[in-house]
C-alpha cells in the first residue's frame, strides 16, 4: 500500500507505494488511485503512532462525542455511530473543525468493563500501556489513512497489462473493492488472487498482452503542471503534510491543484535516489501524483473520494480512471 503518503495513517512504515511506482515506470496501467480509504477512528495521542480503534468498539455500543461532550453522529447520519467509514470520517473532521480541536472521543465508559476487557483485550491493553484506562476515560481518536483501493490494474488472475508482471495485495487493483472497501475484505486480494497467480504461473504464462479490461474507463497520462511560485522543500514530512492537508478526507479543486503543482515540482527537482529513504520518497511522490491527479479529474464524490466542490455522485463518472506512463 501507500498509507505513508499521509501524515496520519494506520499503515506500517513500508507502505510507501513502491509496487505501484515501479509498475507504473515499466508501463503498467494504474487504476482507481483517487479512492483512498480513511479509517475514522485511529487513536490520537501525542507521540503515539495512530492505532486502530476498530468499528467493533462502536458496534458494541461505543459512542462518538466531540470535545464538548456532544454525541454528534446522529446529526450527520440516521445510522448514527454505525454509519459507513467515509461518512463517519468526514463527520469527525467537520466536528474537529467546528470545535477547533484535533480530535473527538469514543466513549465506552458506560459499557460494563468486562465487555471491554474481554471483547477488545488488545485495544484495552494498548491504551492502558499508554496511560489510558478506556473503561473509565474517553478514547481520543481522529481519522487516518488506512487502505488504498486503487493500484496496479489486474484481472481476476492477478495479471497486469504487462506480460509476465503480476500484482496482488494492496498494491493491486482488480476492482473488487469498488470505491470503498468493506472492512476485512482485503484478505480477498491477499489470499484468493495470490493463490490464483500461483496457479496461473504454474501453467506458464501465455504470449501476448493479458486482457485486464472491464467496465467503462478514462485513460490518462501524468500531465505537465505549472509549477507554483512558492513550494516547500521536498521531504518525507512535507509530503505527508501536503497529502493530509490537500488530498485528504475532504478535497476540492483548489487544494488538489496546489498539491498537484507541488508534487510535479518535487518530481522534477528530486536528485536521483541512492538509498532506501530516497527511493521511498521518489516512489511516494510518484504515487502521490497518481492519487492527486486522479482525484482532480474525478469531479464528483463517490465512496472514499469526497470533493466538497462536487459533493454528489454523477452517472457520467461511473468509470475507472487509468494512468499509464505513455
Ligand atoms: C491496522 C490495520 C488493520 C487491518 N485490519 C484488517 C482486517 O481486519 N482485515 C482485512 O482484511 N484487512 C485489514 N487490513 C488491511 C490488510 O492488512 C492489508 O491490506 C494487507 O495486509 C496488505 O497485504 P500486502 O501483502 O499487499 O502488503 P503488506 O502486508 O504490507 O506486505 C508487503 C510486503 O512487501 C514488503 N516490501 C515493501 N516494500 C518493498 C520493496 N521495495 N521491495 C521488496 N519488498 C517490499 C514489505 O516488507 C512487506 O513484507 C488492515 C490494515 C491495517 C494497517
Amino acid at each position: 500500500g501507500a498509507g505513508q503518503l499521509f501524515k496520519f495513517n494506520t499503515n506500517s512504515d513500508i507502505a510507501t507505494g513502491d509496487g505501484i511506482a515501479l509498475a507504473f515506470k515499466v508501463g503498467a496501467e494504474i487504476m482507481d488511485m483517487e479512492f483512498f480509504q480513511f479509517h475514522p477512528t485511529a487513536l490520537h495521542l501525542p507521540g503515539v503512532t495512530p492505532f486502530l480503534i476498530s468499528e467493533a468498539v462502536r458496534g458494541e455500543g461505543g459512542i462518538l462525542r466531540n470535545v464538548a461532550g456532544h454525541r454528534f453522529m446522529p446529526d450527520y447520519s440516521p445510522q448514527g455511530d454505525l454509519a459507513p467509514r467515509d461518512i463517519v470520517a468526514r463527520s469527525i473532521l467537520y466536528e474537529m473543525q467546528k470545535t477547533g480541536s484535533d480530535r473527538v472521543f469514543i466513549d465506552v465508559t458506560r459499557l460494563p468493563p468486562y465487555i471491554i476487557t474481554t471483547r477488545f483485550p488488545h485495544i484495552y491493553r494498548f491504551c492502558l500501556d499508554h496511560g489510558l484506562d478506556i473503561t473509565k476515560e474517553l478514547v481520543p481518536v481522529a481519522p487516518a489513512a488506512h487502505y488504498m483501493m486503487g493500484g496496479v490494474r489486474t484481472n481476476s488472475w492477478g495479471e497486469t497489462s504487462i506480460t509476465g508482471l503480476f500484482a496482488t495485495g494492496e498494491t493491486a487493483c482488480a476492482g473488487v473493492h469498488g470505491a470503498n472497501r468493506l472492512a476485512s475484505n482485503s484478505m480477498l486480494e491477499v489470499v484468493v488472487f495470490s493463490k490464483r497467480i500461483m496457479e496461473k504461473t504454474r501453467k506458464g504464462t501465455k504470449a501476448g498482452v493479458p486482457d485486464v479490461t472491464g467496465g467503462a474507463e478514462v485513460h490518462q497520462v501524468l500531465s505537465q503542471r505549472q509549477i507554483p511560485k512558492s513550494i516547500p522543500a521536498p521531504s518525507f514530512a512535507a509530503l505527508q503534510k501536503l497529502h493530509w492537508d490537500k488530498v485528504g478526507v475532504i478535497r476540492d479543486r483548489e487544494s488538489l491543484t496546489r498539491a498537484a503543482g507541488i508534487l510535479a515540482a518535487w518530481q522534477k527537482s528530486l536528485p536521483p535516489p541512492t538509498d532506501r529513504p530516497s527511493y521511498e520518497l521518489h516512489h511516494l511522490v510518484l504515487t502521490g501524483r497518481l492519487v492527486t491527479e486522479a482525484a482532480l479529474l474525478r469531479e464528483e464524490s463517490r465512496g472514499a473520494h469526497f470533493r466538497s466542490d462536487f459533493p454528489q455522485s454523477s452517472p457520467q463518472w461511473q468509470r475507472h480512471i487509468i494512468f499509464t506512463a505513455k
